[in-house]
C-alpha cells in the first residue's frame, strides 16, 4: 500500500443456516427445486399469515455463536426491516436490530503476512472484535434473462425467501486486505466444523459485504466508509478490497474526496462500480416484530448446545501439536478440516506412529485427494490403512520408496496395503547377500566415481546410494545399502 495511508476495514457475513426447513415456516429449504415449489402462506407474506420460530435454527445459530466465542443474550428481539423488492413480497424482512441473539465476542485468528504473488510467509494471531450475530430470513430471488431492451424478462423465485441466515458484523479492526481474507477463512472453517452452515462462498450460502475507508497513519478519527458488495468468492473479496484501496487514496491524494455508496465489485473488469449512494439508502423503520414474542433461551439451552459441539479447531490444533509433537503448520494443515483433523487421528493412532502418519497424509494422501478432486470424507483408504502401510514400512518389509508406490495402488483400487504388497510380491531386501553383489556392480561401472570419493569427494556418496537402489528397483533396504556401501567404498 502507499506510503502514510493506512486502510480500515470492517464485515458483514451472512451465513445460511443448515435447517431442513425455513425459519418461519415448515418449506423446505432445498436448493434447486422448481421455482416457487417451496413456498407457502407464511413465506410468500400472504395476509394473515403467522411466523412460527424454528427451534433448529436457533440451535445453529446458538453453535454457530459459541464457534466464534460469542455471548449468547438470553432475551433478544426479532424486527421487521421495511422496504420494498420484488423477492420480498412482504415489504419487510425479519430481522433483529437493537436486541440481537448474540453480540460481544473477541476472536482470536491467525492472519498472515504474504509476499507479491500472496503466498503466506509469517502467521501471526489478532484479536478482532465481533460486534454481533444476529437471526434473519433471507429474500427471495430475482433472475433475469434474455437481453435487455429486447426480449428481457425478470422472474422472481420464492424458494429461497425464508430460509435462516446468521448475521455477523465485525467492528472496523482490519487493516489489510488478507487480515479480512484470514478472517472470512476462518468464519468458513468455524461455522462448517461445528456443522452451522455449509459456507460456501461458491453457493452463495455464505455471503460477504466488505466496509472500506482509509486514513492518513496518525489520524484518529475513521474516514468515509464504502459498502462493497458481490464478492463471490473470499479471493474476490481480497481483489476487491485492494482496487477500492487504491482507488480512495487516490482520490484523496488528487484532492478529492471519498463519496459514502455502495459499490459491486465486478472481478472481470477488476474495478467496483458504484450501486447506490447514501441518499438513497433505506430508511428501514425497524420496529418489533408483533407477529413474534421476544425469543427467550435458557442457560440450560445454552449449556446444552455447548455440550455438543465439537472441540474447535483451534483447541484442536494446539493438542496436535501437544499430543503428537507436529509442527505449528502440519497441525494448522491437519485441522483446516474437520474430517481431515478426525482422519488424521484415526491414522495415527493405526500407525503408532503420529509423525509418519502427519507425513504421509500431509505429503502423499493430499496430493493424491487434491490430483482426483476428492474430499476426505470420500477417501478410498480407510485412515486404519493408513496406518497398516506405514507399520509395513516401520517393520522393514517394504522400502519408503516401496510405500509411496503401494499407496497409489491403494489410492486407485481401494485394497488394502498388505494384500497390494503381496499380489505384487513387494520385499524388501534387507540381506546384505543380496545387496554385496549390487553394490559390487555399480563400483566397477564407475570407477571415475569412486576414485573421486575415494580421493574426498564424499559428495558423491549419495550417487552410490541412488545408482544401488535403483539397480534394485527399489527392494534394497536403504539402511542396509549405506551400511554396505560405507563398508565397500572404504580405501
Ligand atoms: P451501516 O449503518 O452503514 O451499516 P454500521 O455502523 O452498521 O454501518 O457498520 C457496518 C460495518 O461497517 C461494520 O462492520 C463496521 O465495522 C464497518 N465500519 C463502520 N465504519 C467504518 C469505517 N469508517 N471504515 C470501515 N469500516 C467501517
Ligand atoms: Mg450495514
Ligand atoms: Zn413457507
Amino acid at each position: 500500500m502507499k506510503n502514510g495511508w493506512e486502510t480500515i476495514i470492517g464485515l458483514e457475513i451472512h451465513a445460511q443456516l443448515s435447517t431442513e426447513s425455513k425459519i418461519f415456516c415448515g418449506c423446505s429449504t432445498r436448493f434447486g427445486d422448481e421455482p416457487n415449489s417451496n413456498t407457502c402462506p407464511v413465506c410468500l407474506g400472504l395476509p394473515g399469515a403467522l411466523p412460527v420460530l424454528n427451534r433448529r435454527a436457533v440451535e445453529l445459530g446458538a453453535r454457530a455463536a459459541l464457534a466464534l466465542g460469542l455471548h449468547i443474550n438470553e432475551r433478544s428481539v426479532f424486527a421487521r426491516k421495511n422496504y420494498f423488492y420484488p423477492d420480498l413480497p412482504k415489504g419487510y424482512q425479519i430481522s433483529q436490530y437493537d436486541q440481537p441473539f448474540s453480540e460481544r465476542g473477541e476472536l482470536e485468528i491467525m492472519t498472515a503476512e504474504r509476499d507479491e504473488a500472496g503466498h503466506a510467509r509469517v502467521w501471526k494471531p489478532k484479536v478482532v472484535q465481533i460486534t454481533r450475530l444476529h437471526l434473519e430470513e433471507d429474500a427471495g430471488k430475482n433472475v433475469h434473462e434474455g437481453l435487455p431492451d429486447v426480449d428481457r424478462y425478470s422472474y422472481v423465485d420464492l424458494n429461497r425467501a425464508g430460509t435462516p441466515l446468521a448475521e455477523i458484523v465485525t467492528e472496523p479492526d482490519f487493516r489489510s486486505s488478507w487480515e479480512a481474507y484470514d478472517y472470512v477463512n476462518h468464519v468458513r472453517r468455524a461455522l462448517q466444523w461445528v456443522g452451522a452452515s455449509e459456507a460456501d462462498m461458491e453457493k452463495g450460502n455464505l455471503r460477504c459485504e466488505a466496509n472500506v475507508s482509509v486514513r492518513k497513519i496518525g489520524d484518529t478519527n475513521f474516514g468515509t466508509k464504502v459498502e462493497l458488495k458481490n464478492l463471490n468468492s473470499v479471493r474476490f473479496m481480497q481483489h476487491a478490497i485492494e482496487y477500492e484501496i487504491e482507488r480512495q487514496i487516490n482520490a484523496l491524494e488528487s484532492g478529492g474526496r471519498v463519496v459514502q455508496e455502495t459499490r459491486l465489485w465486478d472481478e472481470r473488469a477488476g474495478e467496483t462500480r458504484i450501486m447506490r449512494s447514501k441518499e438513497e439508502a433505506h430508511d428501514y423503520r425497524y420496529f418489533p416484530e408483533p407477529d413474534l414474542p421476544p425469543l427467550v433461551v435458557t442457560r440450560d439451552f445454552i449449556e446444552g448446545v455447548r455440550a455438543t459441539m465439537p472441540e474447535l479447531p483451534e483447541a484442536r490444533r494446539r493438542r496436535f501439536m501437544d499430543q503428537y509433537a507436529l509442527s505449528y503448520s502440519d497441525a494448522s494443515q491437519l485441522t483446516s478440516e474437520r474430517s481431515l483433523a478426525d482422519y488424521y487421528e484415526r491414522a495415527a493412532e493405526a500407525a503408532r506412529n503420529a509423525r509418519a502418519a502427519a507425513n504421509w497424509i500431509r505429503t502423499d494422501l493430499l496430493r493424491e485427494l487434491e490430483a482426483s478432486g476428492t474430499p476426505v470424507e470420500k477417501c478410498p483408504i480407510p485412515p486404519e490403512e493408513i496406518g497398516a502401510l506405514i507399520r509395513l514400512i516401520e517393520e522393514g518389509k517394504i522400502s519408503g520408496k516401496q510405500g509411496k508406490d503401494v499407496l497409489s495402488e491403494m489410492f486407485r483400487t481401494g485394497k488394502p496395503a498388505a494384500k497390494i504388497v503381496e499380489e505384487q510380491g513387494m520385499v524388501q531386501v534387507s540381506d546384505a547377500g543380496a545387496i554385496d553383489p549390487i553394490i559390487d556392480e555399480i563400483i566397477s561401472a564407475n570407477p571415475k566415481q569412486v576414485e573421486q570419493f575415494r580421493a574426498g569427494k564424499e559428495s558423491l556418496f549419495g550417487f552410490f546410494v541412488g545408482q544401488v537402489m535403483k539397480a534394485s528397483q527399489g527392494k534394497a533396504n536403504p539402511k542396509v545399502v549405506n551400511e554396505r556401501l560405507k563398508e565397500k567404498l572404504k580405501v
